[in-house]
């Protein structure tokens, strides 16, 4: 297949993928959360929302599960390794407490349009289990007929009749993460599983009819080489996945414990990195797969890459979606919510968290009202990273302002980005070329006013 990789795909360009930076999964992002923003306010705006002609508008719903059986020394994530399954007890029955509240403060089940049971690993819990928790969530909320239910599973320990289970209780899209095939890369980062594993699950998966599989892989670990992430690529184009993340490895041992455990000296080198990089993207594309944006491939049959055909993509917590934009709700450990202007985010501790639900209080621990300026800018980012053109006018009529005047800093300061060939400063709008979608990110810090304030440096691929 002709790979068709944009000219000037350079180390420059490739070099802005690969430094740490937000992810803009929100925006603001969310270390910009303060305490001043609790659970009065979330109440408030849940109310708000029930009082409204949004009550009838679905929502999506996160569930984070934090327990992992083992640690992977790359994890950047909120967890809780242990090989305790009795914990999972407590944390369900916490989590029914917190579906209830939501269901008391909107009156009403909520239609549910996308659930993600993220983690953690969410098959830490037992079949059993697991068929409580859905058993719960149906409860107290009502799916739409088209929702999209996401699960990711640890290849580890799934079987296929387990594979089977998640199934029939409703999922119809898995996530898994395989970070690299080769065994020394595993062994380096403690998270060993066989190609055969992921394989076996994936042709399980499309027998049983699940809409959509995702593979996560990580660039930039121990142990690779641009030889080895050969290899792993070829093994994936063999499983030839729905979707695909690329993540880029941020080693950040002060900040991720696990991380303490690797190797510095086992790293690939600044310029091994970015040839993977490179290398995974031009293979990537020679194997069919269109490039969504940020870290994300889809086939292009795929509802994704078909949305973004379609200019309809948009983004969340979860990375980009087909889905509109809706409002989330986020139970479980430090999971984040929004609803109307408003984010919040759950106490990231399991005992913190089950003693608010036990005292019948939302588990808010901190969040952020979104001021004027942030929902213009919000919508200006959203539409550079999901449509990759952003029309003047449009955003004049929603926010009342004169595009130019009011962000005269960000275009000049586009102006070095339009001379690389990755942005046209038209004359009413702004538009990607190609080549600007792969440095999409950068852009959209320019519009990042917080960014600007205080900028550190210290995001990393979880931001
Ligand atoms: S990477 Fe995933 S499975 Fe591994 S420790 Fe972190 S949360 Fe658990």
């Amino acid at each position: 297949m002709a790979c068709a990789l944009p000219a000037g795909l350079g180390d420059d360009v490739l070099r802005m993928i690969d430094v740490p930076g937000p992810r803009y999964t929100s925006y603001p992002t969310a270390d910009r959360f303060s305490p001043q923003v609790g659970e009065t306010d979330y109440e408030l705006a849940l109310s708000r929302r029930a009082q409204s002609n949004s009550k009838a508008r679905p929502v999506g719903l996160y569930v984070h599960i934090p327990f992992c059986e083992s640690v992977c020394y790359y994890c950047a994530c909120n967890k809780v390794v242990t090989r305790q399954h009795g914990r999972a007890e407590a944390y369900l029955v916490a989590l029914e407490r917190e579906m209830q509240l939501h269901a008391q403060v909107l009156g009403y089940r909520t239609p549910i349009a996308a659930l993600h049971l993220g983690g953690g690993t969410p098959t830490f819990l037992s079949d059993e289990e697991l068929t409580r928790l859905m058993r719960a969530i149906r409860g107290h909320f009502t799916f739409t007929a088209s929702a999209e239910l996401a699960i990711e599973i640890d290849p580890r320990t799934v079987t296929t009749a387990r594979l089977s289970h998640v199934h029939a209780l409703g999922f119809n899209r898995l996530s898994m993460g395989v970070q690299d095939f080769d065994p020394e890369v595993q062994q380096a980062v403690h998270r060993v599983q066989a190609r055969e594993q992921v394989q076996g699950l994936v042709d399980d998966a499309r027998r049983m009819g699940f809409d959509s599989i995702n593979l996560d892989l990580i660039y930039g670990l121990p142990r690779q080489s641009q030889a080895s992430f050969a290899t792993t690529l070829d093994q994936l184009s063999a499983i030839r996945p729905d979707r695909l993340a690329l993540y880029a490895y941020a080693h950040l041992p002060q900040r991720f414990k696990p991380q303490r455990r690797i190797d510095e000296s086992e790293l690939p080198s600044p310029s091994a990195r970015l040839a993977m990089l490179g290398q995974a993207i031009k293979h990537l594309l020679a194997d069919g797969y269109v490039y969504i944006g940020m870290d994300h491939f889809a086939l292009p049959e795929d509802e994704l890459a078909i949305a973004k055909h379609q200019g309809r993509l948009q983004r969340n917590f979860q990375g980009y979606t087909a889905m509109p934009d809706l409002d989330l709700i986020g139970l479980g450990v430090s999971a984040i919510g929004r609803v109307g202007p408003q984010y919040v985010q759950n106490v990231k501790e399991v005992g913190a968290y089950q003693d608010a639900l036990a005292q019948g209080r939302f588990p808010i621990e901190r969040g952020l009202a979104l001021s004027r300026d942030d929902l213009l800018r919000r919508s200006v980012i959203m539409a550079l990273m999901c449509q990759g053109r952003v029309e003047f006018e449009s955003v004049e009529l929603a926010h009342l302002i004169d595009f130019r005047s009011y962000f005269e800093p960000e275009l000049n300061a586009l102006r070095a980005f339009a001379e690389q060939g990755m942005l046209r400063i038209e004359a009413r709008a702004l538009a990607l070329t190609d080549l600007g979608w792969f440095g999409v990110r950068a852009m959209a810090m320019v519009f990042d006013r917080h960014l600007q304030r205080t900028a550190t440096g210290r995001y990393s691929r979880v931001a």
